[in-house]
């Protein structure tokens, strides 16, 4: 069907895919079809997104949590001078969707970490990244292993750059190829974890639009090799395309899979509950998991939740948000302005006082997973209820 369509369509004018289906394995049915997610819209996130719109990405996902700034319009194609204050996200999907009306570009004006659940990651074929932090690759990274998705990794640097593949389950993950600087860098940002975002943001890197350009280019390349996984084209799974700006050297390096990396997780199997997070209790979770895996089952989340916080004049509020998300002024003492100290918790057992609190109400984003184990069984629950929320976005 699809074949007669082209052909009666070319006799008279041609389809403004020609050129790329001009390509021998290239399948334009494939990428109109395909759910792209690009975390960070900056520099190399706008070039990664107008790559997307001209190849007719069917869905791409924009992930920011940032406004423009006027510093950005040197580097972002997809920005122009009275877009400054808005979102990036926001402006960056409206643009591509003008670039190319095949395509469905949907922003998030979301920090990753905290609020792109799991199961969004599960829905896509390829997570693609323009950041400029190790802690959100780390987590991106983790994430992609879970949901066995593969992460394309950019970075740029005043004139030089690289590409990086990471192919769960097997290879060297984003972890793997950390060194101990890096894990110096991630952990004094870690320990600002309670300055605001602005702060976060002071360390800035010099960056081109050239640089951005080459490495996006190189990333989405590699995306289009994946998405024709059985064509036998050789990736950079588990390797780094190293681009020297100065000389225009390029070279590939090979990373080695640690055995003993933290990040090498990934699902067998998800379950998909009808669970809303608005509306499912803790204890409700805790029940229909316990029935199933057994009296003894527990819950993991993956990440630190804050129950309450005291402080020593005697003063005590409830938190009830990921540690993470925490900043100065929550743990501040409302009464005597010390800083207070909280409890936290990243397992449900059954017996904790807040169980009538929903999901969402201790801050797990939308369309999360969750792990119930009993010894080493652990099985993954979904809240595919929560789908509702995405607007079709999965259909
Ligand atoms: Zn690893
Ligand atoms: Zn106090």
């Amino acid at each position: 069907m699809a074949k007669e369509l082209e052909f009666e369509s070319s006799d008279f004018h041609e389809d403004k895919y020609d050129r790329l289906r001009l390509i021998p394995w290239w399948d334009q049915d494939r990428l109109s079809r395909a759910y792209i997610m690009v975390v960070g819209a900056g520099a190399i996130g706008n070039e990664l997104i107008k790559d997307l719109a001209l190849l007719g990405i069917g869905h791409i996902l924009v992930i920011d949590m940032d406004r423009i700034e006027h510093t950005n319009l040197t580097r972002s194609v997809l920005f122009r001078a009275q877009d400054v204050g808005r979102y990036k996200a926001e402006v960056a999907a409206e643009c591509a969707r003008e670039m190319n009306p095949d395509v469905i570009a949907t922003p998030y004006v979301s920090n990753v970490i905290d609020d792109i659940g799991l199961g969004v990651f599960r829905r896509v074929d390829v997570v693609l990244g323009g950041l400029d932090n190790r802690e959100a690759r780390l987590h991106i990274n983790q994430a992609c292993y879970k949901t066995n998705k593969p992460f394309i990794d950019g970075a740029i640097e005043a004139l030089n750059g690289f590409a990086r593949v990471f192919m769960p389950p097997k290879g060297a993950c984003y972890e793997c190829t950390m060194s101990e600087t890096d894990w110096k860098l991630l952990n004094k940002r870690k320990s600002c974890a309670l300055l605001t975002h602005e702060q976060m943001n002071e360390g800035k890197t010099p960056t081109t639009p050239t640089s951005s350009a080459i490495i996006a280019g190189v990333q989405v390349q590699e995306m289009l090799k994946i998405l024709h996984a059985d064509r036998g084209l050789p990736t950079l799974a588990g390797k780094g395309y190293v681009f020297n700006g100065l000389t225009h050297d390029s070279y590939v390096v090979e990373y080695q899979r640690k055995e003993n990396c933290m990040s090498h997780e990934t699902f067998d199997f998800v379950a998909e509950m009808p669970w809303a997070s608005d509306s499912i209790t803790l204890r409700e979770l805790l029940q229909t998991i316990k029935a199933e895996l057994g009296e003894t089952a527990v819950v993991d989340l993956d990440r630190d939740i804050a129950t309450t916080a005291t402080c020593s004049c005697g003063a005590a509020k409830d938190l009830f948000a990921p540690v993470h998300k925490l900043r100065g002024e929550d743990i501040t003492c409302p009464q005597c302005g010390q800083t207070m100290s909280f409890q936290q918790f990243h397992t449900l057992e059954g017996g904790e006082e807040f169980l009538d609190k929903t999901v969402q109400s201790i801050g797990l984003p939308l369309l999360h997973i969750v792990s119930g184990r009993v010894g080493f069984d652990i099985r993954q629950y979904e809240f595919t209820g929560d789908l509702i929320e995405f607007n079709g976005v999965f259909e």
